[in-house]
């Protein structure tokens, strides 16, 4: 039930930042215009703004100009509310007061990320205005969570998984002279090594994220869709590890050496 409704809480949410990464591109002010359509600018009705299913229900056309509406949006809608559902059945640190103002504060931490991939995607770039508050939300998270279990080596491991991981990201950034990863990729590490939480964590981050760039970039270059100088955003593969670090690093940790020490 509560994960139904965390789904759908999600959609409502994708909706959002749907019309949040687009208002960021065009600079517009929050407050002040409504929804439009993209391309005949008509304000769009309440009826018009249901997630997912106004667009099935418009068949992924403008109800006024009929013009194509990308299946982007209603993915990335559907996306965010896995993303909400995951999060709360793979939720680790309970639901007691302290741990609900985590989980919510997480939730913030997801919206924010989705957003970044969605614009990381779509024009190759990692905007401060997303960046910056997912550094401040990061560092909210972590030193709560280190009050909440009263142990302050939690804040020490993450600027650990920090250090690494914006570490190795600036120096792939010095090495190639920005032409492998962009600034953005440095920025956003910060967070992402803060939230995976240990140096060990951060390196599964870089080593997942580079297995799923690998899996995407291959079979594009094989079909010849992509040459060998294309640019592919790192950001969408970064964002993804991280999520996957956060919820199930230790597990894979744990797996892994038991392998070794077999
Ligand atoms: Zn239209």
């Amino acid at each position: 039930m509560i994960i139904a409704g965390l789904f759908i809480l999600g959609l409502i949410f994708g909706s959002f930042i749907n019309a949040l990464v687009w208002r960021i591109k065009n600079k517009k002010d929050w407050v002040k215009d409504r929804s439009i359509c993209i391309n005949c600018k008509h304000e769009l009705q309440a009826r018009y703004l249901v997630p997912v299913f106004s667009w099935l229900w418009l068949k992924g056309k403008c109800a006024y100009c009929k013009k194509p509406i990308s299946w982007h949006y209603p993915a990335i809608e559907v996306f965010t509310g896995i993303v909400f559902a995951v999060s709360y059945a793979a939720w680790q640190d309970g639901f007691s007061f302290l741990g609900i103002v985590l989980f919510i504060l997480w939730l913030k931490i997801t919206i924010l990320l989705v957003a970044l991939f969605l614009y990381d995607i779509k024009w190759m770039l990692l905007p401060n205005k997303l960046v910056g508050p997912l550094t401040l939300v990061s560092v909210i998270y972590v030193s709560l969570k280190a009050y909440a279990v009263a142990d302050w080596l939690v804040v020490v491991s993450a600027i650990g998984g920090a250090v690494v991981l914006a570490g190795i990201f600036w120096a792939l950034f010095e090495v190639s002279r920005g032409k492998w990863i962009g600034g953005g990729d440095v920025k956003i590490a910060v967070s992402l090594g803060l939230l995976a939480g240990s140096m060990l964590n951060a390196f599964l981050v870089v080593f997942i994220a580079s297995i799923m760039g690998t899996l995407i970039a291959l079979p594009m270059l094989l079909s010849k869709k992509a040459k060998a100088n294309t640019k592919l955003p790192f950001g969408p593969f970064l964002i993804i590890a991280a999520m996957i670090v956060f919820f199930w690093g230790q597990t894979f940790i744990d797996w892994y050496s038991s392998l070794l020490y077999f």
